[in-house]
């Protein structure tokens, strides 16, 4: 059975219920699974005829083990995906003779980041039952995660859900699909700052042996492998559909953490046909530069109207190091430890050749990103939102055989990004009726202010502890 290693090699193996419970190993390293299955082609093509559901259920069982059955496994990812509102659930749609959109935003939520969490909510839904335990989830947003988040985890028994999100920095849709949802467990936290002192009130708290000694801490960004295992379903879903495994796609991905494109890379590594995985980022553009030239060296942020990828520090690249590292947990926690010196660390030749092997990048410019907005509109009626653009841009530039279809992921739906959308194009999407009501609804919300203290204080008044 697959158990789930640290990339740092010094916490012991687990399963998938500890894995996806803990978010984060205890050593600070990522979870990984110790080995990947692998599909061959006839395996492949045998998911031809199943539904999303069904695909779900059979990639993702060989790393649950039995940590959830089969037919139980089956019947969450129904309930998770019966909650979309599209029957393909991700449904791939042609720009061109060589386009295609994967859509993944047919969740609640609208963003792509549903796709998970609405599993992950259920996965931890089950874990927690008829435990005594209790989990303590504490995140920060600058939108998009905290909204899919607080939608998968609304009402589950023995689970607390904190979310901070930088008071007036959030987008009217975003903040009111965080602060309408009025679950007692849901907790929305309006801090006085911008994200990242929001981030690194959380961070601080998951080092405070005070608070995550009296609280199970967890986290639900896509450091929890779980996430990142739902998002390699649709990978093998849309290249089954475009012809997999007799014939490669390619995939482009706006990217930031690094998540979304990570599980593309774990469904290449099961063996499913991906001529090339493009890392598509925006101005803000350290994992290009670090795949240009091997130099992983984060600088400053600039705001731009892409906020899901504005992003100094990529995460999940820890775990992409350590897989085209050797899978050396001695080797990467030196590596990591250097980057934590110095502020940058170099890749390995190693490393930099496995990655150049599966992927490619462009960075975008806003420029950029509003062309591939208006090209996806004229040529076939698409309003994209701005992610999915600088996705698209990227696409279209990227260097492959004509003859390989290349689906770009559409992460957001455009209303979720109405003002930047219209900028670009002239046009402003209408909110999609799933969303219903959402400016008439209550919200609720508390403003503090971006204080250790005021925040441990919240916590102790308002959290339970482990057990
Ligand atoms: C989170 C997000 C991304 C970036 O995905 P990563 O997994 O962090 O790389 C891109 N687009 C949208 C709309 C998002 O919400």
């Amino acid at each position: 059975m697959i158990r789930y290693i640290s990339t740092r090699g010094a916490a012991p193996p687990v399963d998938f219920r500890a894995a996806t419970m803990a978010g984060l190993a205890p050593d600070g390293g990522l979870y990984l699974p110790d080995r990947l299955p692998h599909l061959t082609g006839e395996d492949i093509a045998a998911l031809a005829g199943l539904d999303y559901a069904a695909t779900a259920q059979r990639i993702m069982q060989p790393f649950v083990g039995d940590a959830v059955p089969a037919a139980d496994l089956l019947a969450l990812c129904r309930t998770a995906y019966g909650r979309f509102d599209h029957a393909a659930v991700t449904p791939l749609i042609q720009l061109d003779g060589r386009h295609w959109l994967l859509e993944l935003f047919h969740g609640p939520t609208l963003a792509f980041k549903d796709v998970a969490l609405q599993l992950l909510g259920l996965l931890l839904e089950r874990f927690l039952a008829g435990s005594d335990r209790h989990l303590t989830v504490i995140g920060a947003t600058s939108g998009d995660t905290g909204s899919a988040a607080i939608h998968g985890l609304a009402g589950i028994d023995r689970l607390d859900i904190f979310m901070l999100h930088p008071r007036g920095r959030v987008s009217d849709v975003q903040r009111r699909q965080m602060t309408t949802v009025l679950a007692p467990n849901v907790h929305n936290l309006a801090i006085e700052g911008d994200f990242d002192t929001a981030q690194a009130l959380v961070k601080r708290m998951f080092g405070d042996p005070d608070i995550a000694g009296r609280y199970a801490l967890t986290a639900v960004n896509s450091i929890n492998w779980a996430r990142l295992l739902a998002q390699v379903v649709y990978y093998f879903y849309a290249a089954v559909r475009l012809g997999a495994p007799h014939r490669p796609v390619a995939f482009s991905v706006p990217t930031g953490n690094f998540g979304d494109v990570f599980a593309g890379y774990v469904a290449a590594r099961m063996g499913l046909p991906i001529a090339r995985l493009v890392v598509a980022t925006n101005v803000n553009d350290v994992l290009h530069r670090a795949l240009e030239t091997g130099d992983y060296a984060p600088a400053g942020v600039v705001e731009t109207a892409t906020p899901s990828m504005d992003i100094a520090v990529s995460s999940n690249f820890e775990r992409l190091l350590f897989e085209e590292g050797g899978r050396n947990g001695t080797a990467l926690s030196d590596q990591m430890a250097d980057f934590a010196a110095a502020g940058r660390v170099g890749l390995t030749p190693e490393q930099r050749g496995g990655i150049a092997r599966r992927f490619a990048s462009v960075r975008v410019d806003g420029d950029e990103m509003a062309m591939a907005l208006r090209w996806a509109h004229e040529r076939s009626g698409q309003l994209i939102d701005p992610h999915t653009a600088i996705g698209l841009s990227a696409a279209q530039r990227i260097d492959l055989d004509p003859a390989i279809p290349i689906v770009t992921l559409a992460t957001a739906h455009p209303a979720k990004f109405r003002d930047a959308v219209e900028r670009a194009s002239g046009n402003r999407p209408g909110l999609p009726p799933r969303v219903g009501d959402l400016f008439a609804r209550e919200e609720r919300c508390t403003a503090i202010p971006g204080t250790y203290d005021a925040l441990t204080r919240y916590l102790r008044e308002h959290a339970t502890p482990a057990a």
